[in-house]
């Protein structure tokens, strides 16, 4: 599989790589210059939305517009400037900001945070439920990362970057509740996850300058060799979901750019934030 870069501008820290199949864009941001980037690959044209703040991810929301993690918490952005909605970092201190994250077919938001300095433990992932409520659903995490579903929902793969490995969790999408948390696979420095059509789990390797997929039980399948160091997060999209998109970080010499390329292989929907004001 031969990457290309798409003709956008270089990003310091490239990251969540999110197909909106309601627009047939791709969404991705740039953490620290606080910008949602929109491709619209039928031109490779890029609509940028400045936030404000560090974003950590933007996925579409339902009825419209955007849900985002930033450092202030879960947001939404319908027309202009983001409003916080569920303000999980002031519950953690100054210094923590939301990273990575994604929403299950109920449409609840699942995002984590982490501190700038990377303080070891000091994150934790959370929950947005479509009516606005939000609660902590794992603790002491140092770097929360990517997450994604098994094709039947019922399993929940999670990356925590300094543990060198992808986890796993029982998943019930009656509740959202999380259960059994175990390691699945052991790599070095995992950073974005997607999971595809057949159950297999695709990671970016932070340092690592690849992705990697593997087998649903975390076996190695596959490597795609990516022409940048710091690889972040990747995701399919196109029309039919078969072209993998990969956000990667300037190190100082080489990253930044946004690469894809078409694969045998077929991505799963994302789904957007299903946001039921109160
Ligand atoms: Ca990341």
């Amino acid at each position: 599989m031969e990457l290309e870069a798409v003709p956008v501008p270089r990003a310091r820290l490239g990251e969540g790589a999110r197909w909106d199949p309601s627009t047939g864009t791709l969404l991705w941001v740039d953490i620290p210059a606080g910008v949602v980037h929109r491709l619209d690959p039928a031109d490779d044209t890029q609509e940028t939305v400045d936030v404000g703040q560090p974003v950590g991810v933007a996925v579409p929301r339902e009825p419209g517009g955007l849900a985002l993690a930033l450092r202030d918490g879960f947001a939404v952005l319908e027309e202009g400037a983001p409003v916080v909605i569920a303000p999980v970092t002031a519950a953690e201190g100054p210094g923590n900001r939301m990273n990575d994250g994604a929403c299950d077919s109920a449409g609840r938001f699942f995002a984590g945070t982490k501190a700038e300095d990377d303080t070891p433990g000091a994150g934790n992932l959370y929950r947005l439920d479509p009516g606005r409520a939000w609660e902590r659903v794992v603790g002491g995490v140092t770097i929360s990362n990517g997450l994604g579903w098994s094709p039947d929902e019922r399993l929940l793969y999670y990356v925590d970057t300094p543990a060198g490995q992808v986890d796993v969790f029982d998943y019930d999408p009656a509740t959202g509740d999380l259960a059994n948390r175990r390691g699945v696979a052991e790599l070095p420095q995992p950073d974005g996850l997607t999971v595809d059509a057949e159950g297999h789990v695709w990671v970016a390797l932070w340092g690592g300058g690849a992705v990697v997929r593997l087998r649903p039980d975390g076996g190695h399948a596959l490597t795609v060799r990516v022409p940048a160091t710091n690889v972040t997060s990747c995701a399919f999209g196109g029309p039919d979901l078969d072209v993998l998109y990969v956000t990667t970080a300037w190190d100082g010499e080489d990253g930044g750019e946004l690469w894809r390329c078409r694969t045998p292989y077929t991505g799963l929907p994302a789904h957007p934030y299903r946001d039921l004001t109160p």
